[in-house]
């Protein structure tokens, strides 16, 4: 489903993300995961792309499997990274065949080998990618009229890469003028940052519907990995104290991590947040745990007569 009818029908949604799966086992076990999470029908789901080699083919198969077999809506994303301009369109054309309706369109991480050179890569920026999946709708390419729904990211602590952030919102909004249709967010702990962001990019004239990615801290060893891989992330002293109290603790830290994402939910919420999008990590537990905490045993209680 386009994104513009779901973001039309649904006051807020919920979303929910996984990455691709190495092996045959680790597939199984995600497909486990997905299927106890179909149950909360989320309004879309969203596979990342590696930054280069066989993961990249994982990412197409995963969503064509998900578009496949579930009831699910599959969001592939898709980066400028290591691509050329006829690899892109080819991408494209396998999703439009298998009538995927939208795509994240990131400038992508850059891979760890020796070598890349990101002036290689045809597109620069995720601006550029925007564009041409524009393009490539206007061509007719795609089985719905609009073609892709086109979705782009947002750095509610700002981009490591461009410290100035009005440059930065310049180029957030660029993304928007060139025709993206929504925008979701890198994971952040304190929700001033984002409902900050939200404010800016109104300031700014960016009024595409933004969504808060919320990932909920499950191991201490998660929480290095996270600041690593989301560069710049702000750890708020209150959700370090708390951890620090867990001390050694595997299962209160992740009760303790668990609930600090609950109430940033339950204060989204209150603050008519557009969409909330949970990093699972391709497990369930978590994700589980904070709709129960929410009292939402689905993603359509929005549609629900008022009580
Ligand atoms: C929701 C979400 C999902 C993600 N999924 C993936 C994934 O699946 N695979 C993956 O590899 N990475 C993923 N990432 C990480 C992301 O690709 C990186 O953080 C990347 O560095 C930024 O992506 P972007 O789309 O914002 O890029 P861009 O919009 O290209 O921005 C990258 C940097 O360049 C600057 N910039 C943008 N346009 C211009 C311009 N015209 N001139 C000069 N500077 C400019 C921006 O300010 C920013 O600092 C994801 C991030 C988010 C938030």
């Amino acid at each position: 489903m386009h994104i513009q009818d779901i973001l039309a029908a649904n006051p807020t949604t919920f979303s929910f993300e996984f990455f691709p799966p190495k092996t045959p086992e680790t597939a199984e076990s995600l497909y486990q995961t997905i299927r106890e999470l179909e149950a909360y029908l989320p309004h879309f789901v969203s596979v990342t792309y590696g930054a280069g080699g066989s993961t990249r083919e994982l990412t197409h198969d995963l969503v064509v499997r998900i578009q496949g077999t579930t009831k699910l809506n599959p969001i592939p994303h898709l980066t400028c990274v290591c691509h050329s301009e006829e690899e892109i369109a080819g991408i494209l054309q396998r999703y439009a065949g298998n009538a995927v309706g939208n795509i994240l369109a990131l400038g992508g991480d850059p891979p760890r080998k020796d070598g890349y050179r990101k002036e290689d890569d045809r597109f620069q920026h995720a601006v550029d990618l925007v564009k041409f999946i524009r393009r490539f709708n206007d061509s007719g390419a795609h089985p719905d009229r609009r073609g892709f729904g086109v979705g782009v990211a947002g750095f509610p602590e700002g981009h490591p890469a461009t410290p100035n952030r009005l440059k930065e919102m310049d180029h957030l909004k660029e993304k928007v003028d060139a025709g993206a249709d929504y925008i979701v967010t890198q994971l952040f702990f304190d929700n001033r940052d984002f409902l900050d962001f939200r404010d800016r990019c109104e300031l700014a004239g960016i009024h595409a519907p933004i969504i808060a990615g919320i990932m909920p801290i499950t191991s201490a060893s998660g929480l290095r990995r996270m600041a690593d891989l989301a560069g710049g992330a702000r750890f708020p002293a209150k959700l370090l104290r708390a951890l620090q109290r867990c001390q050694d603790d595997a299962e209160a830290v992740a009760r303790v991590g668990i609930h600090y994402a609950s109430e940033q939910c339950h204060d989204l919420l209150e603050n008519e947040v557009r969409g909330i999008h949970f990093y699972t990590l391709n497990r369930s537990d978590a994700t589980r745990q904070i709709f129960a905490s929410l009292g939402i045993q689905n993603s359509r209680f929005a549609e629900a007569p008022a009580m």
